[in-house]
């Protein structure tokens, strides 16, 4: 595929101010200077993250017969993480500066500042004095138990695939279902990244969307390409530009222990492509793992004919603050509308955190404010809505803008008149005109049309 170059407006500091500016997300404990490579999400990045969520989840779960949901837990017995293969395995090589003193990763360092001179790279300069590479595991510690000594160490989990693994058993007997079939999670991960993130692309506690689709093994290859190209199709189903998109298959020397094949469904961001979501072909390897371990037999056994196999695995893995980013980046836009400029999210409106702002014209309106309100109150039963009534009408459609309502509700003269409103149009800025009371009917029937983004 040939090299696609942005050249549009966005940019990481772009996202972050706006996230920050509109309540997005912003460093966590900052009051305490922040703690690298953490961040706290606030109103609109909570709805905009369940939006996500739930449009992932639909897609696995409620649009689906074959895919069953789960949630295990965070903290998981360790000999769980022995037979994953995650205690010898789950490491990163690092490398130090004696003389700085910094900490890389030895796979980036083309990608990584000296400390001294930013300019360059680790190891560049005459004064870098690199160690040699040494494994560091990524899982972080912690103890179960009163007393210090005496607890059980355990991990915060890495990945939400074991807690899905382990349950095999019990999910295919009370799901009853037969292989191909599928588990899907979305949970909390934790794992102690050192290089430092773009932003919220790499952080040290995210949530993850994962599947386990459990096939017979003479039709793993095929589940595999048809989960590559379903998935791919779920970020272009929301919006994602098929430009900034693409599949590339990792080579035989990247491949994780497990793997005999996964491909990345990689995004072009402003730093360049990288993975938004992995999708693998892990075979048998952990069912055979937490069977040999556990002395539990996770194998499945047809009840008519006896016929019993070890299921091969293809899991799609997406990090759901990873995909929201990508989401945020691809969205946004800036435009010169008549003399002003206007910064605006286009976000389909299935994942916009509010989906209709109702605004008086005139605040100090009595008549006005009350219908404007009745209209909110009658909204909100329905869909998440916001009332404004401060400030300009053109400043309060700008806040809306940035935060990707696609739709504004205005209350003017002409309603106290003839009882009909302004409906704008976040993408085009086109107003009609439509009855008060119609439109509820109208907001949930523009909700549920396909939506294609209008950028190029
Ligand atoms: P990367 O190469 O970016 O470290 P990975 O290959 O280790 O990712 P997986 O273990 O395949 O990632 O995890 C599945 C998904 O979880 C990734 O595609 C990504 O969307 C997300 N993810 C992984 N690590 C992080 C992190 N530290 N912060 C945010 N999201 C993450």
């Amino acid at each position: 595929m040939a090299e696609v170059e942005r050249n549009e407006a966005v940019t990481m500091d772009k996202i972050v101010s706006l996230c920050r500016r509109r309540g997005f997300v912003f460093p966590s404990s900052e009051i305490y200077g922040g703690l690298g490579s953490s961040y706290d999400y606030g109103h609109y990045g909570v709805l905009l993250k369940e939006n996500v969520k739930a449009r992932w989840l639909e897609a696995m779960v409620r649009e689906r017969e074959d895919i069953v949901a789960l949630d295990s837990s965070i903290i998981l017995h360790p000999r769980v993480w022995e037979a994953s293969g995650h205690v010898s395995g789950f490491t990163d090589p690092l490398v130090d500066c004696r003389f700085c003193k910094k900490r890389y990763r030895a796979d980036h360092l083309e990608d990584s500042q000296c400390g001294q001179r930013p300019s360059k790279r680790p190891g560049e300069t005459e004064q870098c004095d690199l160690t040699e590479a040494r494994q560091f595991n990524l899982m972080f510690e912690t103890r179960v138990g009163a007393v210090e000594e005496t607890g059980q160490q355990v991990y915060l989990r890495p990945e939400t695939a074991q807690g899905i693994f382990i349950n095999f058993k019990n999910v295919a007997q009370l799901a009853r279902r037969k292989p191909p079939f599928g588990i899907a999670q979305v949970g909390k991960s934790f794992r102690n990244e050192i290089t430092p993130g773009n932003f919220i692309f790499r952080t040290l506690e995210f949530e993850q969307m994962e599947m386990e689709f459990f096939v017979p093994p003479g039709e793993a290859a095929d589940w595999f390409r048809y989960w590559v190209e379903e998935r791919y199709g779920w970020h272009l189903r929301y919006g994602v530009r098929e430009s900034h998109l693409r599949v590339r298959p990792h080579d035989p020397d990247e491949l994780s222990h497990y793997s005999s094949e996964t491909s990345d469904i990689e995004y072009l961001y402003p730093m360049g492509w990288s993975e938004l979501e992995g999708v693998a072909n892990r075979g048998a390897y952990d069912l055979t793992a937490h069977s040999d371990a556990s002395g539990t037999k996770l194998e499945w056994v047809d009840a008519g004919t006896g016929e019993r196999f070890v299921p091969h695995v293809i899991e799609p893995a997406l990090g759901l603050n990873r995909s929201f980013l990508t989401f945020l980046i691809d969205a946004y836009d800036e435009e010169v509308v008549g003399e002003r400029e206007r910064t605006v999210l286009r976000l389909h409106p299935a994942l916009a955190p509010v989906k209709a702002a109702v605004l008086p014209l005139i605040g100090k309106s009595e008549d006005m404010v009350s219908k404007a309100r009745a209209l909110y109150d009658e909204l909100r039963t329905v869909a998440m809505v916001e009332y404004d009534d401060s400030g300009a009408i053109g400043r309060r459609y700008r806040r809306q803008d940035e935060i990707g309502t696609p739709y504004a509700l205005t209350i003017d003269d002409q309603t106290l008149e003839d009882e009909t409103v302004t409906i704008r149009e976040r993408d085009s800025l086109a107003q009609e005109r439509i009855p008060i009371g119609g439109v509820r009917a109208a907001l949930l029937d523009r909700l549920s049309q396909p939506w294609k983004t209008p950028k190029a």
